[in-house]
């Protein structure tokens, strides 16, 4: 609601003539200083307030917010991380935005005299704004339209494209998160762990991507893992697997998409906030499911299964407060966590 209304566009009309070039001149270099060396202009004019209690609003100047918008535009680019890019941590993302700085200006293809490094801004899980200190950075970039990079073995895709206003970056956020299926299976039985991924890839479609297990924290002797499949197969989603075992076992697996009913309250699919247990049963245990109360109800095993101050702490907590981005399908942060430590973090038990 505080957001401050920009005016551009084809509402933006050439600057009323009062200004004078002089004056333009001088903002931009304001602009300059301000995104380049981090000084802002303490006595620009801040608009006209109007008060609402403890917020306050105001309207900017309109020729000013025009200059600062078209320096802005000729300086920054807007840096977007695809498909598994995304879900690498903001440190990493703004290490390959300087490692990129550090490649251009070692290989030639900038004068290294007049280089010097630009604001890096990270605006969404896939969206890094950097504002070039040099217009010419920022039209190299451009022009490029993509890179990657590779960490490790594995190789991250990303476009750059001229700045977008944060409207124009809701409409990219939204098709980034049309063009990304993905499937979580929720509290997977051990047992059914092993052949989970070839499991998915046969009913539904070719995985693309496999993300570290997010913790369910109601049975956290059970673990969710999650899946990005290609979008093509998208109309194949199956709500549930089942896995008989050799000794007669029928193993459940319940899959989750987007479309599946999710609490906002214990963050668990499957129901509602409205519906949800914590409600009624606030700090109670809730029953075990099928296959696991043997494991759950014997207190003396508690001390051998639960590694010591491992994320299993997190799924104990009673109040339910939601994890940082916590809405599955950006939950996931820091690429680097290998798969491996989410399951060794989901067999821990909770004390009853
Ligand atoms: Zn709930």
């Amino acid at each position: 609601m505080t957001e401050v209304e920009m005016t551009r566009g084809p509402r933006s009309p050439p600057a009323a003539p009062a200004e004078t070039e002089e004056d333009n001149e001088r903002l931009r270099e304001l602009a300059r200083r301000c995104y380049g060396d981090g000084i802002m202009p303490a006595s620009i004019d801040p608009g006209v307030t109007s008060g609402e209690g403890r917020e306050v609003r105001f309207k900017v100047n309109r020729h000013i917010d025009q200059v600062k918008i078209s320096w802005l535009k000729e300086h920054t680019v807007t840096i977007i991380f695809r498909n598994g890019a995304r879900f690498l941590s903001r440190k990493v993302k703004e290490d390959i935005v300087r490692a990129f700085e550090d490649e251009r200006s070692a290989d030639g293809s900038l004068d290294s005299a007049t280089f010097s490094r630009g604001r890096v801004k990270v605006e969404s899980p896939n969206v890094v704004s950097y504002v070039a200190k040099n217009v010419a950075v920022a039209n190299w970039m451009i022009l490029n339209e993509r890179d990657e990079i590779t960490i490790g073995p594995t190789r991250y895709a990303f476009e750059f494209q001229p700045w977008l206003t944060k409207a124009q970056l809701k409409a990219q956020r939204q098709e980034e998160d049309d063009s990304v299926f993905w499937v979580i299976a929720v509290q997977v039985p051990l047992d059914a762990f092993f052949y989970l991924e070839a499991q998915v890839t046969r009913a539904i479609g070719p995985v693309v991507r496999v993300h570290p297990a997010e913790q369910d924290r109601l049975k956290p002797a059970l673990i969710s893992i999650k899946f990005e499949i290609d979008p093509a197969a998208r109309d194949n989603m199956r709500d549930k697997i089942w896995v008989d075992t050799c000794e007669g076992d029928f193993l459940e697996v319940k899959l989750a998409s987007v479309e599946t009913p999710r609490c906002r309250r214990c963050r668990a699919f499957f129901h509602t906030e409205a519906e949800c247990r914590r409600n009624r049963q606030q700090g109670q245990e809730l029953p075990a499911q099928q296959g696991q109360s043997e494991a759950t109800s014997r207190p003396q095993y508690q001390g051998h299964l639960r590694p010591p101050g491992n994320q299993s702490n997190q799924g104990g907590n009673p109040n339910g407060a939601p994890v940082a981005g916590g809405d599955g399908a950006s939950a996931m942060m820091g690429g680097d966590a290998t798969l491996e430590r989410g399951t060794v973090g989901g067999s821990g038990t909770r004390a009853p």
